[in-house]
């Protein structure tokens, strides 16, 4: 593969992963295939053993996977990245590979709501044990940490919250208790944070959000800092089989490539709209990275190149004015999920964080009244006006018992 390391993010984005292909293809051709032809016996062999390098079958390595991992790795400033069949398969191989009975994990209290699920059922059953905590502040993991501590993992914008932890000192406090540091870096993208450069271990990401952009993929990927763990998780992935396909990895490489001019247009926008919100009658609270009312935005100018896409707010009149602004908005698609270029809205309790239960959100600080809004690459001037006329029918139709004290 060619080497881009000296050029910017933006060239990384255009020609990483990208090699020489048959017929003089300028994009990686799509190896529409299940495996792969030994040339004899002998040649079957040496690809089995590891003597030589090739494909075999796709569940094991498939080139076009393998273009998009060599991107994603080299964004990220990794040694090598493994594309999984979606960000939950990349959260599962990581702790499966990682975690046996009777080790511990800190993870951050404000995640996205399946991780906190499957750490407290799945991981449960399998005697590993969590303790969740705010992790904004970075003596609370400090805390946390038991001698069976195996597992650090963060998400930092956290979500839905957008609290932000300090990828630095959580990752050396972890290392003085030798343990590994997995940050999820959904959030924010390569294009606006590397945590690997930040002292992180590993690195995961659901390809469904910004890396792909385009809401027509579901994908993860773990990023990784050397070749045994790589192997280690190459091992997990192939023997219980969550990879990505060859077309849904061509689609993402395919999104990589504007992800640099996306990001920036996401920050954009969503800075603007925030900056607006803030000033709203309607808009009780707001967390968005970009503005210096976010409890965290310090920690945040330390470690992110940008603010991201991603804005939440609580309304007065709580969940009964959110609804109206959910059904009213026409512009804003009422749909889970985020980073694509569309803008889309959701209510967190009920949807993405529903199975995480009431106690363990408000623990979080997930509210009933929390709005969750992804910011897509619009024309800012029309999605204002789309939010505008949705809170103007939460004043007209909010009931009389939600006051809204504006
Ligand atoms: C969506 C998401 C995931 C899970 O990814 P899927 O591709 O939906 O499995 C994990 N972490 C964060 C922060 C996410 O937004």
């Amino acid at each position: 593969m060619k080497n881009h390391s000296k050029f910017d993010f933006q060239t990384k984005c255009v020609h990483s992963g990208i090699d020489e292909y048959e017929y003089g293809a300028v994009v990686p051709p799509i190896y529409q295939t299940s495996t792969f032809k030994f040339k004899n016996v002998k040649h079957g062999a040496s690809l089995f053993a590891g003597e030589e390098k090739g494909y075999i079958y796709t569940r094991m390595l498939n080139p076009t996977v393998e273009a998009m991992e060599n991107a994603i790795a080299a964004l990220e400033g990794g040694h090598k990245a493994l594309g999984c069949s979606s960000g939950m398969a990349a959260i599962s191989t990581i702790f499966i590979t990682l975690l046996q009975s009777g080790d511990h994990v800190v993870c951050s209290s404000a995640v996205y709501g399946p991780t906190t699920t499957v750490l407290n059922t799945v991981m449960k059953k399998y005697g590993i044990e969590t303790t969740f905590v705010d992790s904004s502040d970075s003596e609370n993991v400090r805390k946390a940490i038991q001698p069976n501590t195996k597992v650090v993992y963060i998400e930092t914008p956290g979500n839905p919250t957008l609290c932000i932890s300090d990828i630095e000192e959580i990752s050396k406090i972890a290392h003085e208790h030798k343990a590994t540091v997995v940050v999820d870096n959904t959030f924010m993208s390569p294009a606006l944070q590397n945590p690997l450069l930040l002292g992180a271990d590993i690195v995961m990401h659901s390809l469904t959000k910004f890396l792909n952009g385009h809401a027509d993929v579901v994908g993860g990927v773990i990023v990784v800092k050397d070749e045994e763990t790589y192997q280690q998780f190459r091992k997990t992935l192939n023997q219980l089989g969550g990879v990505i396909d060859p077309f849904n990895a061509f689609l993402v490489h395919r999104g990589l490539k504007t992800l640099a001019i996306r990001m920036e247009k996401h920050c954009q926008n969503a800075q603007k709209i925030a900056e607006w919100l803030e000033k709203h009658p309607l808009v009780k609270s707001i967390r968005y990275p970009g503005l210096k009312s976010h409890p965290h935005y310090k920690t945040g100018l330390k470690q992110h190149k940008g603010p991201g896409g991603m804005i939440s707010i609580e309304l007065a009149g709580g969940m009964e004015a959110g609804k109206i602004m959910m059904d009213s908005v026409r512009l804003f698609q009422l749909a889970v999920s985020l980073g694509g270029v569309e803008s889309l809205i959701q209510h967190p309790a009920s949807m993405t964080h529903f199975s995480m239960g009431k106690e363990a959100r408000e623990a979080a600080g997930i509210t009933d009244g929390l709005v969750r809004i992804s910011i897509g690459i619009e024309n800012v001037e029309d999605l204002i006006a789309d939010l505008e006329q949705a809170l103007n029918k939460v004043k007209e139709n909010i009931p009389k018992e939600f006051e809204l004290h504006v």
